[in-house]
């Protein structure tokens, strides 16, 4: 089929662990890939951030980045995007008006994608599939005040799920939130995140680990919500351990980064600032040598959609210790892959992740159900065969998208 994926913000070709740039990133990269190695015609429209992008890219996965002009041609932040929607709907309409290659699906990925989308495909009566990968009502709950998305996304989100063809949820949680939100449970199908098993297994070369010590780590872009200071309060309860950050700025802007200087305030006050290591963004590719590295992957956000790293670690070999958020409580099984805890507190975090490291035994058979377990139910191939399913589905039912004012 001809699949045009819509990812507004995030594109496949970015430098992951930056602000704006983690999971949606690499999903858009990976079931583009996958699908387009089962044989489809995949297109991925985002924004053109840069003035020397070409406008089409042919990856060697075997799909297109198309960058569309809307708003300026430099980064701009997520949350202060919605206003360039409307020329990125009009760009893709007249593109597919014009008649050279016209999309027989629409999957957009996040809401204002969903918008620009459903936008421009309702005017040539393409079906369109949402997958939210994030949900204004959770950010809402969670961050309060500090909470910068745009007035009116919960809305958005709301109408997009009652006037698309289909919601891709990826896990339960999400499921009810959309309930909750207002989103009918008929228009839902749950396809989880897959991870990449050629990148990310047991074997294969490892990073460095320090002197003999038992390595902890934990991943992710660096923002408040993914509770890397709930992490390192939870390593000063773990005696002879060292805690390494992967995620954020590239190394040498580690410096200015100021949540980066926060963590390294905070280790200092616990008196582990020895223990504790912010490598900075690291390259996709070079993602499995950490993971190979490392004795228990801890992931501690406050809240988390899906969350990648705790399934590209289990993949790896590794077991995990995670807050029982979001996706994280489908991915990793209580007591068989991992141990789940609740949400900040770091001392619970710390407990588990001291009994764990202090059980050889229990380790090892986390790390096997881990590997079997992101083998047998995460792999890009199965997921790209059931959204390859459900394309053709809402492609045959042909059903009109309804107008989002
Ligand atoms: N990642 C990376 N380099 C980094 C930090 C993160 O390649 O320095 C990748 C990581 O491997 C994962 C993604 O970014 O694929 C983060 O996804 P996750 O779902 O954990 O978090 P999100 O960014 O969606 O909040």
């Amino acid at each position: 089929m001809r699949i045009a994926m819509i990812s507004e913000h995030a594109s496949p070709l970015a430098v992951l662990g930056g602000e704006d740039a983690g999971g949606q990133n690499t999903h858009v990269a990976e079931l583009s890939a996958a699908l387009a190695a089962a044989g489809h015609d995949v297109r991925v429209y985002t924004r053109l951030d840069a003035v020397d992008l070409p406008v089409t890219v042919h990856t060697a996965d075997g799909y297109q980045v198309v960058h569309v002009p809307a708003g300026p041609a430099e980064p701009v932040a997520k949350d202060d995007l919605l206003p360039y929607m409307p020329a990125f709907s009009d760009w893709l309409a007249d593109r597919w008006r014009a008649g050279d290659w016209q999309p027989e699906v629409v999957h957009a990925h996040f809401w204002m994608s969903g918008l620009a989308g459903l936008a421009a495909a309702r005017r040539s009566g393409v079906p369109v599939v949402q997958t939210y990968h994030a949900l204004g009502t959770v950010k809402r709950r969670h961050q309060g005040a500090q909470d910068t998305s745009p007035p009116g996304r919960i809305d958005h989100e709301r109408e997009l799920g009652r006037s698309v063809d289909r919601v891709v949820a990826q896990c339960q949680d999400e499921v009810a939130e959309l309930v909750r939100l207002g989103v009918p449970r008929s228009r839902m199908t749950v396809v989880p995140s897959g991870v990449n098993l050629s990148t990310f297994g047991p074997l294969g070369p490892a990073a460095d680990s320090d002197g003999g010590r038992a390595r902890i780590l934990t991943v992710g872009r660096l923002v408040e919500r993914k509770g890397f200071q709930d992490v390192i309060r939870a390593v000063a309860a773990v005696p002879d351990a060292e805690c390494v950050v992967v995620g954020g700025p590239p190394a040498g802007l580690l410096e200015t980064d100021p949540y980066a200087l926060r963590l390294r305030a905070l280790a200092r006050s616990l008196g582990i600032a020895d223990r504790v290591r912010l490598v900075g963004a690291v390259p996709r590719e070079e993602m499995a040598r950490w993971y190979r590295s490392a004795d228990v992957l801890v992931a501690a956000p406050w809240y988390e959609p899906f969350g990648l790293t705790p399934l590209e670690a289990m993949a790896c070999g590794v077991p995990v210790v995670a807050t029982a958020v979001g996706g994280l409580t489908d991915t990793v099984v209580h007591g068989r892959t991992g141990d789940l805890v609740p949400a900040r507190e770091p001392a619970a975090l710390g407990a588990a992740i001291r009994g764990l490291l202090g059980d050889r035994i229990r380790r090892f058979a986390y790390a096997t159900a881990a590997l079997e377990r992101a083998r047998t139910h995460y792999s890009w191939a199965t997921a790209a065969e059931r959204l390859g399913e459900l394309y053709g589905e809402v492609a045959t039912v042909g059903r009109p998208t309804r107008v989002v004012a």
